[in-house]
């Protein structure tokens, strides 16, 4: 059986402690992937704290060109890591497809760093001064990335960290570590030196040795909400800069006057697509007034009309679940969600695909009349789970969505300028989308929610990404002519 090994100062490094990876469309183990820890850690550290020395002092334009070459091949090889991805994680390859382009697209707003990266120049602040200001790379940065995008959630870290000057360490997920590889081949072919990107697999011990290792600047990480707090904690604790994105609750509102067969067909996608495995992920539509009924019989329609089926098959909308423990867990929450009054109007439980019986699968399932008290709306399911929660108002749905603890994503769907401003104005989310269900903003906007889906405050890629990963010097100069005369003055300098 193949066994995934970490990637270390470009070469994989064998590992003695491993765990299964499956194929989540069969059920089957398919690879091991190592388990690193300490040493594995420290490994990686010493060969990112080498390549720093070099790598740091190489020039902008070179930075650039292995960019622009690695993002070539992003583009060649999409369908080869498209297959990889849906292997491991069960998503279809067009979507997976999907996600490698999202990501592509941070390493295109890296080709464009020159422009980005430039500093500002005050001319004559004072008589014979002038004042610059430019950033430098950090040294060694380490990313922590979730199951739910294993190529895309790592290349809004990297390309920044990498081409801003830094050396990094990934610790990709456990359950879908082949990615991760992919990509340090990819970089290696794209020209990076040996040692600037490092992959080392597993998990909490690989992850506790990231965080307290003194050779390491900064941690970003990307996963659920206790985690996030965990890594915020021990990072910031042993001194380093951290950025940590959490988990998400979802909710898209519709207003009366939407196109309810537009907004029910948007929300059906974002709701079930990924097999509700993203964290901007429809999770609750907030049906405002009377477009409720009109809007779960559109919702029933839709869902119905879902094809479930493995990741590869043509004319998959939604794939399995990652993980057996998730499929139990998604189709329990829909138990708890009819034991405590909500209507199971759509019933994804016990699904079975032929010739995949052992697949970890589960239906799109649809629950109408949930409120705020039930399980199916407290809690992140992470499936392909859409809950229908019905209010009077606007404000009511402003004031129900602004009282959720997450803030990751939100969307309203209306023909109403009016309420779409108020709804911006007012609603405690940091991604919206007006008539856009799934709002992830574009790689040269940054990426992150408010209250417990992001701890700290740094949001991710564009230019929060930037400045994440780079930190600033200004510069005072004088440069006296020899006749002139400077005289030093004892008190605090001002301006003249
Ligand atoms: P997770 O928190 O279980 O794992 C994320 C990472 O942390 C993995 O690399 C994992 O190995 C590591 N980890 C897990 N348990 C740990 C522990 N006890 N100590 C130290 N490290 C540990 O998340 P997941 O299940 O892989 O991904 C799904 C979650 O990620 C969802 O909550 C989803 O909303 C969230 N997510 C958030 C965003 C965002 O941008 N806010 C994006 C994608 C996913």
């Amino acid at each position: 059986m193949n066994t995934i090994p970490h990637w270390i100062n470009g070469s994989p490094l064998p590992g003695s402690s491993t765990a299964p990876v499956f194929n989540p469309a069969t059920g089957a183990e398919q690879a091991r992937v190592v388990l690193g820890g300490a040493a594995e850690v420290d490994a990686a550290v010493q060969a990112a704290t080498a390549a720093f020395e070099t790598w740091s002092e190489s020039s902008l334009t070179q930075r650039v060109q292995v960019m622009f070459a690695f993002r070539q091949l992003l583009v060649e090889h999409e369908e080869e890591l498209g297959r990889i991805i849906s292997a491991e994680h069960g998503k279809t390859v067009d979507d997976a497809r999907g996600e490698i382009t999202r990501g592509r697209e941070v390493v295109e707003y890296v080709c464009g760093l020159g422009d980005v990266l430039k500093g500002s120049f005050s001319d004559q602040v004072s008589r014979g001064i002038d004042v610059h200001n430019f950033r430098q790379p950090l040294g060694v940065v380490a990313g922590i990335t979730p199951f739910n995008f294993p190529a895309m959630v790592p290349l809004w870290m990297h390309p920044i960290a990498i081409a801003t000057g830094n050396t990094f360490i990934l610790k990709p997920s456990e359950r879908d570590p082949s990615a991760a590889n992919f990509v340090a081949e990819l970089y290696q072919k794209a020209g990076l030196p040996d040692g600037v990107f490092n992959v080392v697999h597993g998990g909490k011990d690989a992850v506790d040795a990231l965080l307290t290792h003194p050779g390491i600047e900064a941690v970003s990480f990307v996963g659920s909400t206790p985690i996030a707090k965990y890594v915020h904690e021990q990072a910031t604790s042993h001194g380093k800069r951290v950025q940590a994105l959490g988990g998400a609750k979802n909710h898209a509102v519709v207003l009366p006057d939407a196109d309810l067969e537009f907004a029910a067909d948007h929300i059906t996608a974002g709701a079930y697509g990924s097999a509700g495995e993203r964290c901007m992920a429809v999770s609750v539509a907030v049906a405002v007034g009377d477009a409720a009924d009109a809007l779960v019989a559109v919702l029933e329609r839709k869902a119905n009309e879902v094809q479930v089926g493995p990741g590869d098959a043509p004319g998959t909308d939604m794939g399995p679940l990652v993980t057996k423990a998730a499929q139990e867990r998604v189709e329990n929450a829909v138990g708890t969600a009819a034991a405590q009054g909500a209507t199971v109007v759509v019933d994804g439980r016990g699904l079975k695909i032929d010739g995949h019986e052992e697949g970890f699968f589960t239906g799109p399932s649809l629950l109408d009349h949930v409120t705020t008290e039930m399980a199916a709306y407290q809690e992140e399911l992470f499936g392909p789970v859409l809950a229908v929660v019905r209010v009077d108002t606007l404000d009511q749905a402003i004031d129900l969505i602004n009282a959720n603890p997450y803030g990751n994503g939100t969307a309203l769907f209306t023909a109403s300028g009016e309420a779409a401003r108020r709804f911006q104005r007012r609603i405690k989310v940091g991604m919206i989308g007006i008539n856009v269900p799934v709002p992830v903003p574009m790689s040269y906007y940054s990426f992150g929610g408010w209250k417990d889906s992001l701890i700290g405050d740094s949001p991710i890629h564009g230019p929060e990404g930037i400045r994440f990963y780079t930190r600033p010097k200004v510069v005072t100069t004088r440069w006296p002519q020899p006749a002139q005369q400077v005289t030093a003055g004892f008190t605090f300098p001002t301006s003249s």
